[in-house]
C-alpha cells in the first residue's frame, strides 16, 4: 500500500438490497477533488439525477474525509456529507468535526456512500473491515444521548463512534440533523431528515489501523513548529476561552445580531450573552475535537432552573443567536434549556430558530391565534413555549408540522410570507446583512440555501470597515466562497486557519500525501467545485430568481442601533458577483467558464 494518507478505499452500502461494496479511491481523487466537499459533489453530481426528491429512496448520503483526517495534522477533523436537500431542494452539503471523521478513516475507508432505503429500522456496523447491517428496532423512536448511549452498550465499546439522528430525522423534519458524539452536528439542510428516510437510526464506527503518511519525520517536525502559532493568535486564544460567543460583543454592538426574527439588531440584553459571561457563568471545561489545538467546544451547566439542572456542549455562537436572541430570550437558564432540547431532538438549531421566532412574531402579530398554537403563549422571549414547540417541529405535530417543512412553507401557509427570513427555504443565521453587505450576497447565492459557512466574510469587511458597501462585494464573497471550498474540501475546520498560513497548509499535504500542489492549482480545483455545486442547482432548474433574501433585508431599513438605515442592494450584490465568477446575468456559468475550469 502506498503511503499517501488516504485509505485508498470508498464503502458503500445499499439498504434496499443489503448489498455491501467496497471501491478502490485513488490519490489522484484526492487531487482533483481536493477531499470530502469536493468528492462529494463529484459523486453526487454523477450519482444522483438533480431533481431527485431529496426523500426518496434515490437520494444518497455521501460522506467523505479530507486527505489529513486520522493525521496528526492540527484541525483536520471535519467530514462532509453530500446530499440532495429535502428543505431547499437543492445540492447540499454539511460538514461535521468531532471524532466521527478520523475514525471512519482508521476502519480503513476514505468515504462511505448510503443508498437506497431499508424496509426496517437498522443501523450500520462498521468495525474495520467487517460491515454489517442491523436492527435498530430497540433504539428506534430515542433521543440522540440514549441512542448513542444503547448503541454502545449492544456493542459493547464505549469509545466508537456513533452518528445518529434523533425524533426529528425519523419524522423527516426537513432540517432534521445527523449528530455526532452527541453534540457534534452535520447540521444544515436535512440530511437527517434524509437518513430518517432511509430507516437508518445510526452508523456506528470502529477503527484501530494506522494512517500511514509519505513523510512521517517531516509532519512531525512541521506540527512541532505550527504549535506555537495557535498559542499567539489571539483569535485561537479567545476562542479557547470564550468559544465562538466571543462573536456576541462586536455583532451586537455594530447592530447586526438576530433579534427577534430580525426585527432588531442589537439589544442591551443581548450583552447577558457576551463570551466573558458565557466563560464566567455557564462554562465549566473546554472541549476539542480530533487533532485540535484551539478547543473551541464548551462544557456548561446550570443547575436548579425551572427546568432542573441541565447541561450541554455548547450553546454555540449560531444556536445562542437563533434559539436565544432572535426568539428574544434574554437568561442563560433559557438558552441552556432549548439548545439542549434543540440537540437532544436532532433539529438543526439554526433552522428551528428561525422557524420558532417567525411562529414567535405570527403570534405577536396576531397571524397565529392561541387556538392554533394549542394554548401556547408563543411571546417572544417565552423559553418554556419554545422548548414544545421544539417538540412539536420534532414530532410534526400542530403548527410544528407546518414549520417542518421549513419557514418559506409555514409562512406561506398561514399567509405571512414577508415574515419568514430565508433563502431557497433555509433560515438565515446570525448576521442581519444589512449591517454587513457581503453576508447577504453570501446567504443569496449559497448552494444550499441561506448557509453563512459558504463565504464568511463579515469579519473582514468589519475589519475593512466597508460593511455597509455594496461595492467590491462580489470579489470578497467569490475569494471567500473558493478559498472555503478548499479549506473544507482539505478537512480543515476553518477556526484552526488562524495558526495554519495557507503555505503551511500545502507544505502538511506534500509531507502527508507525497504529492505537491500549488496553490494556484488548489483554488483552481476550488473553483472547480463550486462550479459543480451551481451546476447541480442550474441543472434543477434554479437561477437568478432562487437567489433571493427576504424583503424584510431588501425593503425594511434598521430601525435603530449602529446599522441603523440601512437595506441590502441585493440586484447590484448579484450583478457584480455573476460577473465575477464568470457566469450570466441570470446566474448560469457561461460554457467558456466551465470549458476553462475543465468542466
Ligand atoms: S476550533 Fe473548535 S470546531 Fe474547530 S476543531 Fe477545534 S474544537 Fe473543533
Amino acid at each position: 500500500m502506498p503511503k499517501n494518507g488516504i485509505a485508498g478505499q470508498l464503502l458503500r452500502v445499499n439498504l434496499t438490497n443489503k448489498q455491501i461494496s467496497k471501491e478502490t479511491l485513488s490519490l489522484e481523487m484526492f487531487i482533483e477533488y481536493i477531499g470530502g466537499r469536493g468528492l462529494g459533489a463529484y459523486y453526487l453530481n454523477k450519482e444522483v439525477e438533480p431533481r431527485t426528491d431529496g426523500l426518496s429512496s434515490e437520494n444518497k448520503l455521501i460522506f467523505f474525509n479530507g486527505p489529513f483526517s486520522g493525521t496528526m495534522v492540527p484541525g483536520n477533523n471535519k467530514i462532509n456529507v453530500a446530499f440532495k436537500s429535502p428543505l431547499s431542494n437543492t445540492y447540499s452539503f454539511s460538514l461535521c468535526g468531532g471524532h466521527f471523521g478520523p475514525e471512519l478513516r482508521f476502519a480503513g475507508y476514505d468515504g462511505l456512500i448510503i443508498e437506497g432505503k431499508s424496509e426496517g429500522p437498522v443501523y450500520l456496523w462498521v468495525d474495520n473491515d467487517h460491515v454489517e447491517i442491523k436492527s435498530a428496532e430497540k433504539v428506534w423512536g430515542n433521543k440522540i444521548a440514549y441512542t448513542d448511549h444503547l448503541i454502545k452498550e449492544e456493542l459493547g465499546d464505549e469509545n466508537i463512534q456513533v452518528a445518529c439522528i434523533g425524533p426529528a430525522g425519523e419524522n423527516l423534519s426537513k432540517f432534521a440533523c445527523i449528530t455526532s458524539g452527541v453534540f457534534r452536528e452535520f447540521g444544515r439542510g436535512g440530511c437527517g431528515a434524509v437518513m430518517g428516510s432511509k430507516n437508518l437510526k445510526a452508523i456506528a464506527i470502529r477503527g484501530s489501523k494506522d494512517v500511514e503518511v509519505a513523510d512521517p519525520e517531516g509532519l512531525m517536525k512541521l506540527v512541532d513548529g505550527l504549535y506555537p502559532n495557535f498559542k499567539k493568535s489571539a483569535k485561537a486564544q479567545i476562542r479557547r476561552s470564550e468559544g465562538t460567543n466571543e462573536l456576541v460583543r462586536d455583532i451586537n454592538n455594530a447592530g447586526f445580531m438576530c433579534t427577534k426574527n430580525f426585527t432588531e439588531g442589537t439589544s442591551e440584553k443581548n450583552k447577558e450573552f457576551e463570551g466573558s459571561v458565557f466563560r464566567e457563568k455557564v462554562v465549566y471545561n473546554d472541549v476539542s475535537c480530533y487533532a485540535c489545538p484551539i478547543a473551541c467546544g464548551k462544557n456548561s451547566a446550570i443547575v436548579s432552573t425551572k427546568y432542573g439542572d441541565v447541561k450541554l456542549e455548547g450553546p454555540e455562537f449560531e444556536t445562542l443567536g437563533l434559539l436565544g436572541t432572535n426568539c428574544g430570550l434574554t437568561e442563560w437558564e433559557d438558552v441552556l434549556c432549548v439548545s439542549a432540547v434543540c440537540d437532544a431532538l436532532g433539529l438543526d438549531s439554526i433552522s428551528a430558530g428561525g422557524c420558532v421566532s417567525l411562529a414567535m412574531e405570527c403570534f405577536e402579530k396576531g397571524i397565529l391565534t392561541i387556538e392554533d398554537t394549542n394554548g401556547l403563549k408563543l411571546n417572544f422571549g417565552n423559553g418554556a413555549a419554545e422548548v414544545e414547540l421544539l417538540e412539536m417541529i420534532a414530532y410534526k405535530q400542530g403548527i410544528g408540522a407546518d414549520l417542518a417543512e421549513g419557514p418559506a412553507y409555514a409562512a406561506e401557509k398561514w399567509g405571512a410570507p414577508e415574515l419568514a427570513v430565508h433563502s431557497k427555504n433555509m433560515s438565515c443565521a446570525v448576521y442581519d446583512p444589512r449591517g454587513v453587505k457581503g453576508m447577504g450576497l453570501t446567504y443569496a447565492i449559497s448552494p444550499k440555501g441561506a448557509h453563512h459557512m459558504v463565504a464568511p466574510v463579515f469579519g473582514g469587511e468589519m475589519a475593512a470597515g466597508n460593511r455597509f458597501e455594496e461595492k467590491g462585494k462580489e470579489t470578497l464573497v467569490r475569494n471567500t466562497q473558493i478559498n472555503f471550498a478548499a479549506v473544507d474540501s482539505l478537512g480543515f475546520c476553518a477556526t484552526c486557519q488562524n495558526g495554519f498560513s495557507r503555505p503551511d497548509q500545502l507544505k502538511a499535504l506534500k509531507l502527508v500525501t507525497g504529492y505537491e500542489m500549488t496553490e494556484e492549482k488548489l483554488l483552481f480545483n476550488a473553483e472547480r467545485i463550486v462550479n459543480i455545486e451551481r451546476m447541480y442547482n442550474v441543472k434543477n432548474g434554479l437561477s437568478r430568481k432562487d437567489d433571493t433574501l427576504p424583503k424584510r433585508f431588501t425593503e425594511v431599513p434598521m430601525t435603530f442601533g449602529e446599522s441603523k438605515g440601512q437595506v441590502v442592494d441585493l440586484e447590484t450584490l448579484l450583478d457584480n458577483y455573476y460577473a465575477v465568477m464568470g457566469w450570466d446575468n441570470d446566474g448560469i456559468p457561461t460554457g467558456e467558464k466551465l470549458k476553462a475550469l475543465g468542466l
